[in-house]
């Protein structure tokens, strides 16, 4: 019998404090109302797939809190689904528990209650360390939320701690950045992920952006600027091993690591996405129409589609090629015309194809993908 794919769970929270101006996202403003709403959708949700026994006895190796906000709902109720998942799903013992959480909306009693419960990650998001850049994003919170949220995972015993940061802020210049970049070290996370701005339609950024209100990102700026993260982590010991990820030795994260290496996973919650064996599906995104599913006792799935192999190995590559590793080189090679295709892009600098692997370069990493675009 082949060995069973790993498997992970996600849980979707699409509710936040407020709107950050350049967040796209669905989601709702959390209350306490729509909290409730949403816990009980989800454990109606959960127990679903149990009943139709989704994941067919196989044990999750990661389960992933994310958002949205998920610590906008009370840690004690957090608790309480995480046990809930434990007790409908099996976990393998080394299970990676994480949960997403905005820095201002935990406390110290907070965290000390997550970890208690199970969670043995926490990804912060950071955005920045210098408090000028949060004013045209609209990001709510301070620096020293952040400064704080950390120290006060590590007493309460997380010693796995991501921050999220963005790059290319209007007004932020490399000297800023990289000052970010060195005050983030000093807090000693074990993983950095690094996302470059990006404006996208009908948000506020966009808007004030039209309006001339914010200058609109700087495409070459922001190349130098992930230019000097990589050296700057570099030198910190972080390998950087996905174009946006960056981890200290033994932390990558492995949920993260099953979107990029074709791995299963079920996602729950609206907007929620899943994989499993072959099969792409994805939930509605709208709490009440997600909600209103469940309370009729169907799984709230808005579209499925079965991949078909060409599919399967296009996502694949896709996928796969974002990590700094490559990937098989079978995965690209079909025919004598993907053949040529791979010796362009070689020749263009963008890929490497050596030791049956394909890597993308420094220059290919800009433009993962249009690089798999064109292999397909
Ligand atoms: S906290 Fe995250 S999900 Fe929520 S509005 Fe801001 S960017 Fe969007």
């Amino acid at each position: 019998m082949p060995p069973q794919r790993d498997i992970g769970l996600y849980i979707h929270v699409p509710l936040c404090r407020q709107r950050c101006h350049f967040c796209a996202f669905y989601l709702e403003i959390a209350t306490p109302a729509r909290i409730e709403a949403f816990l009980s959708a989800l454990a109606r949700e959960l127990t679903l797939y149990h009943q139709q026994n989704v994941l067919a006895g196989r044990a999750l190796r990661s389960i992933y809190f994310g958002g949205g906000t998920p610590t906008v709902i009370p840690s004690l109720q957090l608790a309480a689904l995480l046990d809930r998942i434990r007790n409908t799903y099996s976990v393998t013992p080394d299970v990676e528990v994480t949960i997403e959480a905005h820095p201002s909306t935990v406390t110290r009693q907070d965290l000390r209650v997550l970890a208690e419960a199970g969670f043995n990650r926490i990804s912060l998001g950071a955005e920045s360390m210098a408090p000028q850049d949060f004013i045209p994003i609209g990001r709510p919170g301070t620096v020293s939320d952040t400064e704080q949220a950390v120290q006060d995972a590590r007493t309460a015993g997380f010693s796995n701690i991501n921050l999220d940061l963005m790059y290319g802020l209007p007004g932020q210049s490399l000297a800023s950045w990289t000052a970010t970049l060195h005050s983030l070290l000093a807090l000693d996370p074990t993983h950095i992920s690094c996302y470059a701005l990006t404006i996208e339609d009908h948000t506020k950024l966009a808007q004030d952006i039209a309006k001339g209100l914010v200058p609109a990102p700087d495409e070459t700026l922001q190349i130098e600027m992930e230019t000097a993260t990589e050296s700057v982590l570099a030198s910190a010991g972080f390998t950087r091993y996905e174009i946006s990820n960056y981890a200290r030795p033994g932390y990558a994260c492995r949920h993260n690591l099953l979107y990029w290496t074709d791995g299963d996973y079920l996602g729950l919650g609206p907007s929620a996405q899943s994989y499993i064996a072959g099969s792409r599906f994805g939930n509605i995104a709208n709490l009440d129409a997600y909600a209103g599913q469940l309370q009729n006792d169907h799984l709230p799935v808005a579209d499925r589609r079965m991949l078909t192999h060409e599919e399967q190995r296009r996502d694949a590559l896709i996928f796969g090629l974002r990590l700094l590793k490559g990937v098989p080189n079978n995965l690209a090679i079909e025919d004598a015309g993907q053949r040529d295709i791979l010796a362009q892009l070689t020749e263009r600098g963008l890929i490497v194809n050596e030791h049956d692997r394909i890597t993308l370069t420094p220059l290919g990493c800009r433009f993962a993908d249009s690089v798999a675009s064109e292999l397909f």
